[in-house]
């Protein structure tokens, strides 16, 4: 068998290792337009802040393809043809292939705004981005962030940390409005702006204007201002590559359309990862997820299918985490902007305004749903127990020192935590915290 991969980001490279595992003979090929080596893309920003080099954030080393057998094609696939089996390369030459793997990630979601070709206006997903920012950063003095999402907040660290001038347009009244609670959003925007951010919420970009070399010099806002920016990052956003899938005719919608298999509309062609769109996502699910944990988790899943495992992907509990300049995010669970008719949330904030802890649970049984923690770091394996299992929320709050990955912390906010939850919810009496014991049964916390 020979099966050809387009893409070697996390999803496309733990699908050719898990190939390789599982199926010893079979032929293996990577092909990637953007770098000759897989690397880490959530890792990007730390290049620029000059914390890590690129040799750091290629998980393995550069003898590891060799070793395994995995042929590496380091050019663009421009066409597809899925009668003959073939994938015409931008080189001239042509792969034929048994079976293969769309894992082509995402691209930019730009507006069409009047000004967006000026050189110094661009957004951040892969390394010419890093390239191009790193070249068109240097020595000025105001940029403009426009986007709220994740990448937003990572644009104005990185630019802060080079000691540029940041304005952060968001188009919603609050920040993250639609991931985050409000309470999260309020302390995430504070945080934000007391590093010097000029954050401007229901504000949004009109255009960019240029100088005579045709470089970005200001912005307009929808509110009218003019602001000075000779960068600016749009972090409006990512959508699916559909550009092979669509010249080959595959049935796309936002994403490559997929089955529980991954499989695509045509014979022997999978979708996954940031590429694909489940097109029966479980009630409440996404259908298209754009996380580096979900891409790995379906990379694994499709090579079992491929390898002749058929194994339907299915996600499992939702998890992901963040960091806003030194301030830690994770969610755990399901804990949305809006809160669900048949759920309730506790919500504990330390008056410093740099740690929260919400709870969502179900009010009939008051098992939890979610958890969201900023400025303290819960254990994964914990939180989904408890989730799994349905545990009552007040069960969870005595045995809260078991998620906390610091004893410190729990010493100190725990018994604050359940005194405020016994006074949001009163009738819910929670029983003393159970203590951890360590080594020798040495008590931790
Ligand atoms: C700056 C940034 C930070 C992020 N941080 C996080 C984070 O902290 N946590 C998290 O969960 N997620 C994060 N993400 C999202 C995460 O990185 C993606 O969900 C993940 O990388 C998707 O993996 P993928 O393999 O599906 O696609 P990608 O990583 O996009 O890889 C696809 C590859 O295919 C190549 N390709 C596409 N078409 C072709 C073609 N025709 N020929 C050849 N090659 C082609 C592309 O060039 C690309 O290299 C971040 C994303 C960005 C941009």
């Amino acid at each position: 068998m020979h099966l050809v991969i387009i893409g070697n980001g996390i999803t496309g490279v733990t699908a050719a290792i898990t190939a390789r595992r599982l199926s010893p003979e079979a032929r293996i090929t990577l092909v990637s337009a953007e770098s000759a080596h897989h690397y880490s893309r959530p890792a990007l920003m730390y290049l620029y802040l000059g914390h890590l080099r690129y040799t750091d954030v290629k998980p393995y080393e550069d003898w590891f393809w060799l070793e395994n057998r995995l042929e590496l094609v380091h050019a663009e696939a421009t066409g597809l043809d899925t009668v003959a089996r073939t994938v015409q390369l931008a080189t001239g030459h042509a792969l034929a292939y048994d079976c293969l793997l769309l894992a082509t990630g995402s691209v930019v979601r730009t507006a069409g705004w009047p000004g967006q070709q000026l050189r110094g206006v661009q957004g951040f997903y892969g390394l010419p981005d890093l390239e191009s920012m790193s070249r068109t950063t240097q020595g000025i003095r105001h940029a403009v962030v426009v986007g709220g999402g994740l990448v937003g907040v990572e644009l104005a660290e990185m630019l802060h940390s080079r000691g540029i001038a940041v304005t952060w347009l968001v188009r919603e009244a609050r920040y993250w409005q639609s991931v985050l609670p409000p309470e999260e959003s309020a302390l995430l925007a504070a945080h934000i702006k007391s590093h010097d951010i000029n954050f401007q919420a229901n504000t949004e970009l009109r255009e960019v204007l240029g100088d005579a070399q045709g470089c970005a010099r200001a912005i307009v806002t929808t509110t009218g201002q003019e602001l000075p920016a000779e960068w600016v990052g749009l972090a409006t956003g990512v959508q699916p590559n559909l550009t092979l899938a669509r010249a080959a005719g595959l049935e796309t919608d936002r994403g490559i359309l997929v089955n529980t298999l991954l499989e695509t509309s045509a014979p022997g062609v999978y979708a996954a990862g940031d590429c694909a769109q489940h097109r029966q996502p479980a009630p409440g699910e996404v259908a298209v997820e754009q996380l580096w944990y979900t891409g790995r988790m379906q990379g694994e899943t499709v090579a079992h299918t491929i390898c002749g495992q058929p194994t339907p992907y299915q996600r499992g509990q939702w998890f992901n985490s963040a960091k806003f300049f030194n301030l830690e995010y994770q969610t755990y669970g399901r804990v949305p902007a809006q809160l669900a008719a048949d759920t309730a949330s506790f919500c504990w904030q330390h008056p410093a305004g740099k740690h929260l802890l919400r709870i969502n649970f179900r009010q009939a049984n008051h098992a939890v749903t979610g958890v969201n923690a900023i400025g303290l770091r819960q254990r994964q394996d914990v939180w989904e127990r408890w989730l799994r299992e349905q545990t009552p929320i007040n069960e969870v709050l005595t045995q809260l020192a078991a998620a906390n990955f610091d004893a410190e912390f729990s010493r100190q906010h725990e018994p604050a935590i359940r005194r405020e939850f016994a006074r949001q919810f009163p009738d819910l009496p929670v029983a003393p915290a159970t203590r951890r014991r360590g080594l020798f049964g040495v008590r931790l916390g």
